[in-house]
């Protein structure tokens, strides 16, 4: 099977985007954007070993790949539209490419994103690379920096479940429901695309968390040159999690465990209600986990006290990989 035989075959799919001028085919994609939105666009690799395992699912590896390009367009409140695939492959497996293309379109399809381009190369490793193209109403786009003292930290769903997960798969401890619900959010995370449209009108400011909260929190705190407090008890800890684990292990998934593409975000505390609503139309729970504060000290409290957590206290493989790229 050769490049076009390859490309044709599995990432060729009908589009009904008829703002899809010119697609795969060609030279380059033709995109017509929709009159007067401004243009979002990501990009974020996944290499095989560093931010999976290789022996993960073709399927979930390429759900993976699109899902972590869907949350960096929701974290800038973004519609996600189109995307381009950059793929390094070993060898040419047929069974692999068929489910690798599986998850690559059931990912992106759930958000209505179509594939116009790639490049696709050999190479000693798999690396995946995606692109998207998102838009968003003009001057709309949520960004790192916008908090403000007296405002509120917010976290969607329940965050340490993918770490958690990828910690009981790689030690082959799958053996309970729990333990399977948690390897499966590692797998699967399912970017908050919806949701961030919905709130974006409410935030003043949002990130994804894909390195750990405490991290991508504070990351969020420095872009807006504010300081925070993040209240431990407040964590919304899963069941899953909490059977799984004790309470203090529980909560280091929690804080330092990435890859949850869960939303931190914080909002004026007069737009809480309005969030509320948001929360209950969506199903998704929203909690509250702490306040952003004047000058930049960001500190964890346990019930109002000091909380002493250091974030190289707990670093599971994808995240010590990660931080020296
Ligand atoms: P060129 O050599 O002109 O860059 P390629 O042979 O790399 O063209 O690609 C041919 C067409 O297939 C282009 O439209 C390109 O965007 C598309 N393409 C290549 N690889 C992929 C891929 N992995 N996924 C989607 N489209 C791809
Ligand atoms: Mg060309």
């Amino acid at each position: 099977m050769d490049e076009f035989e390859l490309i044709r075959q599995y990432f060729t799919r009908a589009s009904t985007d008829t703002d899809v001028r010119v697609g795969i085919g060609d030279d380059g994609a033709v995109l017509r954007p929709a009159v007067g939105r401004d243009l979002v666009t990501v990009v974020d690799t996944l290499v095989e070993g560093v931010h999976f395992p290789a022996n993960l699912g073709a399927s979930d590896i390429a759900w993976r790949a699109v899902a972590v390009n869907l949350s960096d367009v929701a974290a800038m409140g973004g519609r996600p539209r189109w995307m381009t695939l950059a793929l390094t492959l070993k060898n040419t497996d047929r069974r692999w490419l068929g489910e690798f293309s599986d998850g690559l379109f059931a990912a992106a399809n759930e958000h209505n994103v179509s594939l116009v381009g790639g490049d696709t190369t050999r190479g000693q490793q798999v690396v995946i690379s995606i692109q998207i193209t998102a838009d968003v109403e003009p001057d709309r786009a949520l960004t790192r920096s916008g908090a403000s003292a007296g405002d509120l930290i917010y976290v969607s769903g329940t965050p340490g479940d993918a770490a958690a997960g990828l910690e009981l798969l790689q030690s082959n401890a799958l053996t309970t429901d729990d333990a399977r619900s948690l390897a499966d959010r590692f797998c699967r995370p399912s970017a908050r695309v919806r949701l961030a449209q919905a709130i974006a009108p409410l935030a003043s400011a949002a990130i994804d968390v894909s390195d750990g909260l405490y991290a991508d929190a504070q990351k969020l705190l420095q872009a807006s040159g504010v300081g925070g407090q993040l209240e431990v008890n407040a964590l919304p800890l899963s069941a899953a999690l909490q059977a799984t684990f004790d309470t203090a292990r529980a909560r280091e998934f929690a804080l330092g465990g990435g890859d949850d593409y869960e939303l931190c975000f914080t909002l004026p505390a007069e737009n809480e209600s309005r969030l509320n609503n948001i929360a209950s139309q969506q199903n998704v729970s929203l909690t509250r986990i702490g306040n952003v504060t004047a000058g930049d000290d960001f500190v964890c409290t346990e019930s109002g006290e000091r909380f002493e957590y250091r974030d190289s206290g707990y670093r599971h493989f994808n995240e010590a990989e990660k931080s020296e790229t």
